[in-house]
């Protein structure tokens, strides 16, 4: 029976119906990038209003699209965390009550194995064991996926996200918000070799991050340069290649030491072109399978916490009957699906 899936984490309300055995029969997305953009950062009290005021309209809109009737729905499924927390409970308390009401379960999921699932997606979809890459606005992190919630962090940053570095870095040469996006979008306009920014902690074993010294970095050199718009290209495409070299780096050191031959990529960052396009050659010079959701399946949506809770729920696994959100949660805290 098809699933509902709700994402209400951050500043995107997402929702999406699917069902296993027949795919993703529909999904629609908001963005309440215009919203905040004034404000050059998410506003917490203004997302969660707006989640409000768009997530029944949009739940109404994506059932007609799907062709499936409230009392059809199987099961709901609802993003839990982490994220702001009052933008969780407008999704938490929607869907429960929906549930509720239809007197079917309902499942809360985890935001970053929605990301982390969202190539399951795509046709021919990878299967554990595989390395997941999570670079996303608020996570950089590396994990074995042996099954389904069965995660094993294997590095994180020790500071900023990858995603986090593209927004930070974009508004410090006066990009307008979001700017991770534009940022990537400059360094297509930028030249090879003008700038170098180092690949940190690359130089030492692990799989760590660190993202806040090439910030710094990039902030330097901006405000040493004639800031005129070809450099702040240059500037963007250096570090761009920073962050896609460190990243490709990791990632390969990941394989060798789990001995996995997939590398799953998802989040936000895994959007970037030059970050997909370093991978993807990497993977065919190595003989590892580089798996990436769609564009719009990298950042936030629904589809991927409506697959997400179609997967717990189909084991049998259910949230109980209260409205319960987690602001903080680690990922490798979930419980396994067995295989
Ligand atoms: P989290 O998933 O960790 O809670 P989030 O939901 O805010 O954070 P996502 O929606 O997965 O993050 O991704 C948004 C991030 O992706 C932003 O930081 C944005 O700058 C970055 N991003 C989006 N597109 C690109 C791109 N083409 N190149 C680089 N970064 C990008
Ligand atoms: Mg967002
Ligand atoms: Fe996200």
């Amino acid at each position: 029976k098809p699933v509902l899936g709700i994402e209400s984490s951050c500043d995107e309300t997402g929702v999406a119906v699917y069902a296993a055995g027949r795919g993703l029969l529909a999904h629609r997305l908001y963005s309440q990038v215009r919203l905040h953009a004034a404000y050059g950062g998410v506003v917490p009290e203004l997302a969660s209003r707006d989640h409000v005021r768009k997530l029944l309209p949009l739940a109404r809109e994506t059932l007609a699209a799907a062709g499936v009737g409230l009392r059809e729905l199987g099961g709901v499924a609802y993003t839990a965390g982490p994220g702001l927390v009052g933008a969780l409970l407008v999704g938490a308390a929607c869907a429960r009550t929906l549930a509720w009401a239809l007197e079917v379960p309902a499942i809360g999921v985890h935001h970053m194995e929605g990301h982390l699932l969202a190539p399951l997606l795509e046709p021919d979809p990878p299967a554990p064991p595989f390395v997941a890459l999570l670079v996303s606005g608020g996570h950089s992190m590396l994990v074995h996926v042996a099954g389904i919630g069965r995660y094993r962090l294997l590095g994180d940053t020790l500071d900023d996200a990858a995603g986090e570095a593209f927004d930070k870095t974009a508004k410090l040469m006066g990009l307008p918000y979001p700017g991770g996006p534009a940022l990537a979008r400059l360094a297509e306009q930028g030249r090879a070799g003008v700038y170098r920014f180092a690949r940190p902690m690359t130089d030492r074993p692990g799989l760590d991050f660190s993202f806040s010294g090439l910030k710094t970095q990039v902030l330097l050199a901006w405000q040493a340069s004639d800031r005129s718009e070809q450099t702040r290209a240059d500037i963007a495409r250096a570090f761009e290649e920073a962050i896609v070299e460190t990243l490709t780096i990791k990632c390969r050191r990941a394989l060798a030491a789990t001995g996995a031959h997939t590398l799953v990529i998802a989040g936000g960052v895994g959007a970037n072109r030059r970050l997909r396009e370093q991978l993807a050659e990497a993977g065919a010079r190595e003989g590892f399978r580089a798996c990436f959701p769609r564009l719009e399946f990298c950042t936030d949506n629904g589809a991927m916490i409506a697959l997400a809770g179609a997967l717990r729920l189909a084991a049998g696994q259910h949230a109980d009957a209260a409205i319960r959100v987690f602001p903080r949660w680690e990922l490798a805290s979930l419980p396994a699906v067995a295989a």
